[in-house]
C-alpha cells in the first residue's frame, strides 16, 4: 500500500462514484479507509459535506448517509462530495477526540503527513478533498449533555465579503437559529483553515440531546434548504417546524456569554433554548450533592438575552459551562 494519502477512485469521474480516502498507516495506527461519495453532474457549485469530525456527534454521519440515498437523483448540476465520517476511530469509540492520540480533529488542521493519526486525517482531507470544493457543510451537533436547537453557525471572519457570503448561506438552511459565535480557541479548526483557502464554510450544529427520528427529519430538511439555495437541487425552501414554531433568527454570541457553574453539583435547567430572558431571570439551579448544608445556587441572566444552549440535567464541575446566551446579530 502506498504510504501517501490517496483516493481509490477519481473524483473527476462523471456521475455517481464511490471509493475510499486512504489515510496511510503510521507508528500509532494501521491505515484507515474513509468512505467517500462523489456526485459529479458537471458545471455548477462544488460542495463538500462532512460528518463525524467529532466521534460522539452521530447526527452528521446519519444525515450524510441519508443524502447519499436521494441526492444523486435530485441533484441537477455541479459537484457534491460526501464524507459521512471524517474521524472513523473516534466514531467507533463514541468519543469526541481520537482515542489513539487524544487529539481533537477540529484543532489540528491542516494536519501533518508525518503526524499522528488525527493529524494524518486532517492532512489527507486538506490536500486531496478540500481543494475540490468551494463550499463546505461540516455537520456537527451539541451532544447528549446539552439542549440546543438545530443551527447553522460560523465564527466571525476577518474578510467581510466572505463573512457576508457565509452568513447568507448559513441562513439559507432556515434552521431555528443561525449563530455567529465568537470563539477564541480557533487555531487548527477545519473552518478556519478552509476560510484561509477562500472557501465558504458553514458549521452545522444538528441540535443537542440524543439522536431521534423527528429531529433527524428537521436536520435533513435544513440541509435540503441549503442545497436549494446553492442551486444544486430544485424545489422550494421551507421554514421548519421546531417545537411547534416555524421561525428562524440570526443571533450572535460572545465568548463572555457562556455562563459557568459556580460549584460542583447537578444543574437543573429552568428555561429552554430560544427563550428570551431578562436581567435576573433564573436560568437554572445548581444543587450540591456532596453537602448536607449547602444551599442550592440560583444562576441568573446577567442581561436581557436569548438562551441558545443549556445543559440538560447533568452533574457539572466547578466552572463548567451550563448555558450560552446570545442576542440578535447587528449588521
Ligand atoms: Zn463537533
Amino acid at each position: 500500500m502506498s504510504n501517501t494519502p490517496h483516493l481509490t477512485f477519481d473524483l473527476n469521474d462523471p456521475g455517481i462514484s464511490k471509493g475510499h480516502l486512504v489515510i496511510p498507516n503510521g507508528s500509532d495506527s494501521e491505515a484507515l479507509s474513509l468512505p467517500v461519495f462523489s456526485l459529479n453532474k458537471g458545471e455548477g457549485p462544488r460542495l463538500l459535506i462532512t460528518g463525524g469530525c467529532h466521534g460522539n456527534e452521530l447526527e452528521g454521519p446519519i444525515v450524510s448517509r441519508r443524502l447519499v440515498d436521494w441526492l444523486p437523483e435530485a441533484q441537477t448540476c455541479g459537484r457534491v462530495i460526501i464524507l459521512p465520517v471524517l474521524n472513523l476511530p473516534a466514531v467507533q469509540a463514541w468519543s469526541r477526540d481520537t482515542p489513539v492520540d487524544g487529539l481533537n480533529l477540529n484543532r489540528v488542521f491542516p494536519g501533518r503527513a508525518d503526524g499522528s493519526v488525527t493529524e494524518r486525517i486532517a492532512d489527507a482531507v486538506s490536500r486531496l478533498i478540500l481543494p475540490m470544493a468551494d463550499t463546505v457543510f461540516d455537520l456537527h451537533s451539541f451532544g447528549p449533555k446539552w439542549d440546543f436547537p438545530p443551527a447553522s453557525t460560523t465564527h466571525p471572519i476577518a474578510d467581510a465579503d466572505l463573512m457576508a457570503k457565509t452568513v447568507r448561506l448559513a441562513e439559507a438552511f432556515r434552521f431555528p437559529m443561525t449563530l455567529v459565535w465568537e470563539f477564541h480557541d480557533t487555531p487548527g479548526m477545519f473552518d478556519t483553515w478552509a476560510q484561509s483557502q477562500g472557501k465558504v464554510f458553514v458549521c452545522v450544529e444538528l441540535g443537542g440531546g440524543t439522536v431521534g427520528s423527528e429531529s433527524l427529519a428537521i436536520y435533513e430538511a435544513g440541509v435540503r434548504n441549503a442545497l436549494i439555495a446553492l442551486g444544486l437541487v430544485d424545489g422550494k425552501a421551507e421554514y421548519l417546524t421546531y417545537r411547534q414554531q416555524k421561525s428562524s433568527q440570526t443571533l450572535a454570541t460572545l465568548s463572555s456569554d457562556e455562563l459557568k457553574s459556580p460549584a460542583r453539583g447537578i444543574f437543573e435547567p429552568r428555561c429552554s433554548v430560544l427563550d428570551e430572558v431578562k436581567l435576573g431571570d433564573v436560568i437554572g439551579i445548581l444543587h450540591s450533592m456532596d453537602s448536607l448544608s449547602a444551599d442550592s445556587i440560583y444562576i441568573r441572566a446577567p442581561t436581557t438575552s436569548i438562551v441558545c444552549a443549556i445543559k440538560s440535567g447533568v452533574h457539572v464541575d466547578f466552572n463548567e459551562g451550563v448555558a450560552l446566551l446570545a442576542r440578535p446579530l447587528k449588521v
